[in-house]
Formats: structure tokens, sequence, C-alpha cells
């Protein structure tokens, strides 16, 4: 199903996507050396709960996961790609984290996420494949306007994935998302200009590149739910909700200066 959005709805995904921000921006601040998975959960519940919102991932029981995630934000460390599940681990100075984060509030979801290193360190594989994903999804939000079709977005965000030097994995990507987590259409991180569905003002999409630093292949954790590089390399991922206009896209879950 592919939701277009009424000017109402679009209202209340900006406030969705500010509060996306505001939670993500917060624990990353949190996020030093030292802080556990499990407390950066626990405050994930706290602020959602505070803004009257409900997350979208405690429940979340796709086919590819073993039973309800039963958290409220995805951490990924090091080696981890995607659904990343908060355990009890410390961070370590050097440590490569993604948060993930979705949320309903009024009755619309947004969607985003961001990796940086944790502490002092600065690992240049890991700060330079951080670079790329944030390059590739403002390429993808470069090209997303009315007329535009998903495929010119796939090809924006693999042509700068790809031209650094990174495999692509199709197994996971961008997509629709409204008064749902996950609609479609499917945005693939790679693909043909002029291909897939033609987007249209209210249109709300999740664009997501996301790398390991030398393979495409994932694979998943003995909890079910971690996907994790097959190699053990570090991957890295960064997303935002994006709303079509009738001229662009705006981005909503960037932060707001408070
Ligand atoms: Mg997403």
């Amino acid at each position: 199903m592919i939701e277009i959005l009424n000017p109402t709805e679009l209202t209340r995904a900006r406030e969705t996507g500010a509060l996306v921000a505001r939670v993500l921006h917060t624990l990353k601040d949190r996020s030093t050396v030292g802080t556990n998975l499990l407390d950066i959960d626990r405050w994930a519940k706290e602020l959602i709960v505070e803004a009257g919102a409900l997350s979208c991932y405690v429940d979340y029981a796709p086919s590819f996961g073993r039973g309800p995630f039963g958290h409220h934000i995805c951490t990924a460390v090091n080696d981890a790609v995607l659904h990343g599940r908060p355990h009890d681990y410390a961070l370590a100075d050097g440590d490569l984290l993604t948060l993930d984060l979705a949320v309903s509030l009024g009755g619309v979801a947004a969607d985003a996420a961001i990796s940086f290193v944790v502490g002092d360190a600065r690992p240049p594989e890991s700060v330079a494949m951080i670079e790329v994903t944030e390059r590739a999804l403002a390429a993808g939000i470069a090209a997303a306007r009315p007329g535009a079709r998903v495929g010119d977005l796939s090809h924006a965000i693999g042509t700068v994935l790809g031209d650094a030097g990174y495999p692509i994995n199709t197994e996971f990507g961008g997509h629709g998302i409204g008064s749902t987590m996950h609609q479609d259409p499917h945005v693939s991180n790679t693909g043909r200009p002029g291909r897939g569905y033609r987007l249209r003002p209210g249109l709300l999409l999740a664009l997501e590149p996301w790398v390991m630093q030398d393979t495409a292949e994932l694979v998943t954790d003995a909890d079910g739910w971690t996907l994790r590089s097959a190699t053990g390399c570090r991957t890295a991922h960064s997303e935002h909700t994006i709303a079509i206009t009738d001229d662009g896209a705006e981005i909503l879950t960037l932060p707001r200066p408070s």
C-alpha cells in the first residue's frame, strides 16, 4: 500500500519527525564510554512515553525476526548493522554505534538512524564509512521531487556508496512510511534511474543507505534479530524520513534548534 498524506497528516508527520530527531540526538549525547545499551533502550522508552508517542518497535514481529522485537530502539555496535537488539553491553572508546528509532505520534510514524563513533577515538575507516552513508542519504534526498521515480533515488544513493568502494546489499533498504512504519514503495540502495513508482506530493519515504566495510553478506545473531556483517567488519547506517513536497522534499527528522 502506498499512502499519500493530506496537509493535516503532514503537519502531524512533522511533529513525529521532530520527536524522532530529538530523541535520537539526546541518546547520542548520552552514549559515552561505559554507557550500557540497555540504558539507551530505557531512556528511549522514557522519552517516547513522555512525549505521548508509541514505539513502532516493541511489538514489531516481521517474518525475518524471532518474535516481537521487545525494545524501543535499535542499537547496532561495530559489526552489527540492522535490527540491533539492545543487550547488556557497555560502550567502549572507538565503538561505532548506530541508533535507529521509529515512533508514531498522532497516528503518523517517522523513522531515522544515525551512526557515530563513541568516545574520543576517531578510527579513520569508520569515520569515512559514516560520512559516505550520510552523503548517500543527501544524494537520495536531493533526487526526491514530484515526478521523480524511486529508481532515481536508488541510483543516486547507490552511486555514492558504489563510488566509495562499498559492496551494496539489496535485501534491506528504504521504504514508504505513514500510518505504519513500513510501507510501499521499497527504496533499494542501488537501482536504475527512470524506473519504479513515480513520486507524488504527500508521499513520505524513509531513505536509509547502510554499508558494511568489505562485504554485502549479512548473518543473523543468536538473538534472532541483530544482523551483522558476515566478515565481522564494521558497518554504518544513516536514515531520514522525508516528505515529497510540491517542488522537492522536506526532511522531517532533522534536529530542530531548541
Ligand atoms: Mg527504516
